[in-house]
């Protein structure tokens, strides 16, 4: 399951990056929907390491 942590500034940066359009801001931060497919392209892209795996 990859899901977007505290860590998350709300840059951005990730959500063109999800081929499922599943990365959506919630106020000032963002997160990830239940249709997340575990692809993992979103893993590498944030430049402060909010995006984990658990
Ligand atoms: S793992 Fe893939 S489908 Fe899931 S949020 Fe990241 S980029 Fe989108
Ligand atoms: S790239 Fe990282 S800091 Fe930027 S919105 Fe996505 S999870 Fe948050």
């Amino acid at each position: 399951m990859y899901y977007i942590s505290d860590m998350c500034d709300g840059c951005g940066l990730c959500a063109p990056d999800c081929p499922m359009d599943m990365i959506c801001p919630n106020g000032n931060k963002f997160e990830i929907g239940i249709g997340c497919n575990m692809c993992g392209a979103c893993g590498s892209v944030c430049p402060v390491g909010a995006i984990k795996k658990s």
